[in-house]
């Protein structure tokens, strides 16, 4: 599903462990529990990290619940209406019966895309050039003698055609890692990259509830939000003057115990969700379905993903859960997916699967009654019709939006006094504005800290206002750029004199001078705001 879909890159990959140093030493992101060692799959969000965060969550939340795809009719002419929920990590473990998470696979299993096999993971070794490199392996299931001889067989001819006759060496598929996968072949396939990531079925976490800690006392800690907003379905109609077509929406915590967590947060163990389930009737789930891609799409790019690094990927039929009517992707090419990407978000027409499943389950009735449709009664009047509606589902990760946001942003330029800079759309970045004083002396920190206590009243809850008049401004310009911080207003000798300030953009790091009574109306401006 993530990170292999091909096109050719046309700007230079951005070095992931360049992304990663800046965010651990301006404190984006750092290790969990670092200080022990760490702990694989989870991560924990620094002072910056954990506002952008917030920025890129509330910006959902505005966006789908406050006032739904920013007041642009749907498909059927009228206002989107959506309504929030928050709903427990815990749930009674018959919730992930009905969803099917409880079944399935207990072991990390690899499809093939082009055979539809499916093999254990751990079953499977790859044939590859020995050491380190960067040449096409062929895989073959342990044990399988006529399997190994033609992975064999290709791979002799691969590398005295490319690699002038190489040594070949035989290794675990899961010791190789998710970025190899593009230049394995399958053991039934006929062209590299056409095995997924692999993954457990059943990845979700266990606990138990209660004192006595058995068998009987199971739980698990959700791997998706979306199960909440299913169970809640009737109580939200019942309490609430909402009627179809409208939306539940839902951001939380999601848990997986995945089995190669890696690329930094992409792929965590613990992450976030932003999930909206919009119900509609059967007849309008389409134009919904493609109302909502569309409008995700467009969402993320006005969060500053635009361009050849954003893609919409419409699902294969064969690509389809056997429920689902249609589903797109929307992709990011991120370093360490690049030339391909990995998934932000997925749109799915989940039908009424969900409903279904749970109506059986629970044995209750979850059925929606519409006055406004079913045959004409006697009296001309509509008799009404009883159905499970069907649901579309923008399901997108909290964390991987950060990640995209962090690598898109991030920028080298050496010409730079500062070479690294994190060119952050304003409204994302953590801190908004910064105040200087040229020099900490001839009156110049308290014209600064008027000026600073001015923007801190006006725009401090959309984010940080720094102030800071130690080192040289050169220095404190360069840490600004480290942060994303979009302008620096800088108070000089000259502000005695004539009451301006010089601001500082910091993509170009050009400099021109406003009075300092400008400096709110520009910031506002700048940051979109009234
Ligand atoms: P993938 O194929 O990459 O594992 P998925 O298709 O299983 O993703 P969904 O179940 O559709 O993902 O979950 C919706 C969103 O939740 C994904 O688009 C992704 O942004 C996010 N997400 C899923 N798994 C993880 C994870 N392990 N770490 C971080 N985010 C995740």
């Amino acid at each position: 599903m993530s990170a292999e879909t091909q096109t050719a890159p046309t700007t230079p990959a951005k070095s992931m462990d360049d992304i990663m140093s800046l965010c651990k030493r301006r404190g984006f992101v750092f290790q969990a529990s670092e200080i022990y060692g760490g702990i694989n799959g989870f991560w924990d969000y620094g002072p910056l990290g954990a506002q952008l965060k917030k920025n890129l969550r509330d910006k959902w939340w505005r966006d789908m619940v406050m006032n739904p795809c920013a007041g642009d009719a749907g498909p059927n002419g009228a206002p989107v209406r959506n309504v929030a929920l928050d709903t427990c990590i815990i749930q009674n473990p018959r919730v992930w019966e009905a969803s099917g998470h409880v079944a399935g696979f207990n072991d990390p299993m690899v499809d093939c895309r082009e055979s539809k096999a499916r093999y254990r993971a751990d079953h499977l070794l790859v044939l590859k050039p020995a050491g380190d490199h960067d040449g096409q392996m062929y895989a073959y299931v342990e044990n399988d003698d006529a399997q190994r001889a033609t992975a064999l067989k290709k791979l002799s001819k691969y590398t005295k055609r490319d690699l002038g006759g190489a040594d070949v060496e035989s290794v675990s598929l899961v010791s190789l890692g998710d970025e190899a996968l593009a230049r394995i072949v399958g053991p039934d396939a006929s062209e590299p990259g056409t095995l997924t990531a692999p993954r457990a079925f059943n990845l979700m976490f266990k606990t138990y509830i209660g004192a006595t800690a058995g068998e009987d006392d199971v739980a698990y800690l959700r791997p998706e939000t979306a199960q909440g907003i299913f169970l809640h379905f009737k109580n939200v109609v019942d309490t609430t003057r909402v009627k179809l077509p409208f939306g539940i929406a839902q951001t939380g915590k999601s848990f997986r115990n995945e089995v190669t967590p890696r690329n930094f947060t992409f792929r965590s163990r613990e992450f976030e969700q932003m999930e909206l389930e919009f119900f509609c009737h059967p007849e309008e789930s389409r134009a919904w379905y493609e109302f909502w891609r569309d409008w995700r799409m467009h969402w993320w790019e006005s969060v500053g993903l635009k361009g050849e690094n954003l893609i919409l990927r419409e699902h294969d039929a064969d690509e389809l859960s056997h429920y689902s009517d249609a589903t797109s992707d929307i992709e990011y090419r991120f370093p360490f997916t690049s030339p391909g990407f990995g998934e932000l978000e997925g749109i799915a027409h989940r039908g009424c699967f969900d409903l279904n499943a749970h109506q059986e389950h629970s044995k209750q009735k979850l059925e929606y009654f519409d006055p406004t449709r079913g045959e004409l009664a006697k009296n001309g009047q509509p008799k009404g019709e009883r159905y499970l509606p069907h649901v579309i589902e923008p399901s997108a990760g909290l964390d991987r939006g950060v990640l995209a946001i962090l690598c898109e942003a991030y920028t080298r330029d050496e010409s730079r006094p500062s070479p690294e800079f994190m060119k952050l759309h304003p409204e994302m970045a953590p801190i908004k504005a910064a105040v200087f004083p040229l020099v900490n002396k001839d009156g110049m920190p308290e014209v600064a800290s008027r000026l600073h206590a001015e923007l801190f009243r006006r725009f401090g809850m959309l984010g940080a206002i720094e102030t800071d008049a130690k080192q040289s401004i050169g220095k404190r310009y360069a840490r600004m750029d480290e942060a994303g911080c979009p302008f620096c207003f800088t108070v000089d000798g000259q502000t005695q004199e004539d009451q301006t300030v010089t601001v500082r953009d910091r993509d170009s790091g050009g400099q021109e001078r406003i009075n300092i009574d400008a400096v709110p109306g520009f910031l506002s401006d700048k940051l979109g705001v009234g």
